[in-house]
């Protein structure tokens, strides 16, 4: 898979890719990604990317042609795989882990990060197939979102994590679209708060329907609406109906 990130701060992203698992993926050729400076696509001879918007007001806004320019030029042809490029805005659809597990089906993702007022709505209409927003919330620009996109979907690709089942018990997994469980490390004991007992027992089993209750609790309390998507067993249902009856 590769990522093609175009930005006119290609310096922002010297840190964040350098790290932990997606520096891992990258040395193990599982992702590609390629940072690119949009003044690459002007042809004057300050490199202008933005202009003050038509009609007046606070703020600039980034050019078409330098943006459309770039897209032509990065996205694969339909016969080199997938590809999907994406705007990241506030008025996007909200990034979630349904988001990413579905952009990790692609062989490429172009993501065009905006600044400033955003960008001129005929980039949107020339070469944008999505519009993504990471949270109701405005940020200066969209390189942070960029890089949460990329951390989010390169940890589902196939090798990224050492152990390929820790993403499937993920919080929001599609396997279980529950949160996670809560989890222990040594020592067994920490100013006076105990490691469950049923965690350093070793029976797998009882581990197990601990572990999924725990969810279940903790979805539940925090995060009671993903319970109407989630998946739920017999024995899920009942230790929740138990736990509603009992709890004020
Ligand atoms: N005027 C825009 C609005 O109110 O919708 C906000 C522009 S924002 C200051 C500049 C850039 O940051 C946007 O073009 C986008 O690329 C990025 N950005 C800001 N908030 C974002 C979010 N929640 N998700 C994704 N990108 C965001």
């Amino acid at each position: 898979m590769r990522f093609d990130i175009v930005t006119i701060f290609p310096e922002f992203f010297s840190g964040p890719f350098e790290h932990g698992i997606i520096r891992r993926a990258k040395d193990a050729r599982i992702v590609d990604i390629d940072v690119h400076d949009l003044r690459s696509w002007t042809s004057d001879r300050h490199h202008v990317v933005d202009d003050r918007p038509f009609g007046g007001g606070a703020g600039m806004v980034l050019k078409p042609e330098p943006l459309v320019n770039a897209v032509e030029s990065l996205r694969l042809p339909s016969e080199g795989g997938r590809a999907v490029v994406v705007l990241t805005t506030p008025q996007g659809k909200l990034f979630d882990q349904r988001e990413a597990e579905r952009l990790a089906s692609f062989d490429q993702v172009v993501l065009l990060c905006g600044r400033y007022e955003g960008v001129d709505e005929r980039v949107v209409n020339a070469v944008v197939d999505e519009e993504l927003s990471i949270g109701d919330v405005v940020l200066s620009g969209g390189e942070l979102a960029a890089c949460v996109v990329v951390d989010a979907v390169v940890r589902l690709l196939p090798g990224s994590l050492g152990c390929d089942r820790s993403a499937i018990e993920d919080s929001f997994s599609a396997s279980t679209g529950l949160l996670d469980c809560p989890h222990y490390t040594r020592p067994a004991e920490f100013r006076g708060v105990a490691v469950p007992d049923v965690l350093l027992g070793g029976n797998h089993a009882e581990i197990a329907r601990w572990r999924r209750q725990q969810s279940l609790v903790r979805t539940w309390k925090r995060r009671p609406e993903l319970l109407d998507a989630a998946q739920l067993s017999d024995d899920d249902i009942r230790f929740l109906d138990e736990l509603k009856a009992t709890t004020k």
